[in-house]
């Protein structure tokens, strides 16, 4: 993340301090699916796939942004912001594969996988 204006970030209205990103681990189990999906309830809160690796994504500004959309702390933030830059970011593309805003979003991913792997074991065994 940047929210300075350095080159790249000057016409973005610092999109990367204003959610924050976590890697996840793949929901597997039936319980684990159900943890996500409570997850989900929760308005501020999305999770998405990117190149097979799934996020959480919780919306909310940084606290050190400022007014003008800066950095308050930018010669003293942390490397994970500084490690944020253009192109590679949000402003200059799409960060996700498949986005999930629901429960609901994630239960018709996880069935659909579900009927994926079904069709693709039978086509299997009749080899
Ligand atoms: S999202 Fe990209 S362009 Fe925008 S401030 Fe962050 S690094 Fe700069
Ligand atoms: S510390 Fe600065 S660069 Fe990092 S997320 Fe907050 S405002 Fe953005």
């Amino acid at each position: 993340m940047s929210a300075k204006k350095v080159k790249g970030c000057e016409a973005c209205p610092a999109l990367c301090c204003s959610d924050l990103e976590d890697d996840i681990l793949r929901p597997v189990t039936k319980e684990e699916v159900d943890n996500l999906k409570w997850e989900l309830h929760f308005e501020n809160t999305k999770v998405f796939i990117r190149s097979r690796r799934w996020y959480q994504l919780t919306l909310g500004k940084c606290m050190y942004l400022d007014k003008n959309n800066l950095c308050s702390i930018y010669e003293d933030r942390p490397q994970t912001c500084r490690d944020h830059m253009p192109p590679e970011c949000e402003f200059y593309g799409k960060i996700y594969d498949v986005m999930f805003e629901t429960p609901d979003d994630l239960q018709k991913f996880i069935d659909k996988e579900k009927r994926r792997k079904k069709r693709k074991r039978k086509a299997k065994s009749k080899k």
